[in-house]
């Protein structure tokens, strides 16, 4: 399938095959947006076993189809072509492809920002920061609470805790510059921890805090009853972080704009650029690796009738489908409209 053409107006998602290149135009939203954000996910294994991993089927699946050098290569070399100017690594856990420096190397020789979405795996050790730092202008660490007994029960493995706050630590000192960035994914385990846990980010030196709702995806969407938190939890823990992150801007990433009490102008729906994610997709007889192409954060949102007075209906992307498929929303809080 070729991909699409400057002018064409896709559907908010659109998933196409990605060919080999030889087409320099950049991709073209409904609003006229240009796409250069690429989130490439490089591996399909973690050490790992969070509650809420949201590529766990993924994972299942692809986990024989190692994501090769060339592949990668073709793929970073045809979106600069193309205009993209930020690259996001993520995976499964992405420090642990055994070609990831040279990806960083890549990417920065065309001209891209590079990030990474990691838990520190490798990022604890020494050398391979001192090695991997160099060619980092952002790392997006996951810290899902603060004590070793609350990240490693949602983490699902004992001593994850201590290797992602080393990994901070090591990357805080090597690099003051880094775009040091934590984020923290709140489920019915660890909601209550949550201001503690922007305080321990704040205090490692993050400057971004992201906090995620649970997205019904993966392993999440298997256990989405007991994980998935309450609108009305959500509208108490949330507005807290502020106040608990001193130094760090801190956004909201799938959350209702009308739960965040003053912090609304914090949601990520309001601070979110558009991106191609490129990973395997099944495609009949065979994997492809393909690109998503995402022009609002509304995967798997919709607004359910008690969204339909409210005046920021335009701009927030409203509650995660399966929520409002299984319980109520009338914890949604409108924001009237003037006169
Ligand atoms: S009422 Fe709906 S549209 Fe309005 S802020 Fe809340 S979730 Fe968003």
């Amino acid at each position: 399938m070729p991909l699409p053409s400057p002018g064409f107006v896709p559907s908010a998602t659109q998933v196409s095959e990605l060919d080999s290149g030889g087409d320099d135009r950049p991709w073209i939203g409904p609003e006229g947006q240009v796409m250069e954000r690429l989130e490439l996910h490089l591996t399909y294994h973690c050490p790992e076993r969070c509650v809420f991993c949201s590529e766990e089927h993924r994972m299942q699946s692809y986990r024989p189809f190692p994501v090769t050098w060339g592949r990668v290569a073709t793929i970073l070399r045809t979106h600069a072509e193309r205009g993209v100017k930020a690259v996001h690594l993520t995976g499964g856990e992405p420090t642990i492809h055994p070609r990831f420096i040279d990806v960083l190397k890549l990417a920065r020789k065309l001209g891209m920002r590079t990030s990474v979405g990691t838990i520190g795996t490798r990022l604890q050790r020494p050398e391979f920061a001192a090695a991997a730092l160099p060619f980092l202008d952002e790392a997006l660490f996951s810290l899902h609470g603060p004590t070793a007994e609350v990240h490693d029960a949602v983490a699902g493995r004992a001593g994850s805790f201590d290797q992602v706050t080393a990994a901070i630590a090591l990357a805080h000192r090597l690099k003051p510059e880094l775009g040091l960035f934590v984020n923290t994914v709140v489920c019915r385990l660890n909601i209550e921890h949550l201001p503690d846990t922007a305080a321990l980010a704040d205090r490692l030196g993050a400057k971004l805090i992201v906090v995620s709702n649970t997205t019904p995806e993966g392993s999440a969407w298997d256990a989405y009853g007991r994980l998935a938190v309450p609108l009305e939890d959500l509208a108490t823990w949330l507005p807290q972080v502020p106040d608990r992150a001193k130094n760090a801007v801190v956004r909201f990433f799938g959350v209702p704009m009308c739960l965040l009490g003053p912090h609304a102008m914090s949601s990520n729906d309001l601070h979110w650029d558009p991106r191609v994610t490129v990973e395997w997709q099944s495609a009949p007889g065979k994997v492809a690796f393909a690109g998503i192409y995402s022009w609002a954060p509304d995967r798997r949102r919709l607004h359910p009738p008690a969204c339909d007075p409210c005046a920021r209906k335009s701009v927030c992307m409203g509650v995660y489908d399966e929520y409002a498929a299984r319980w109520p929303t009338n914890g949604l809080r409108p924001f009237p409209r003037q006169g």
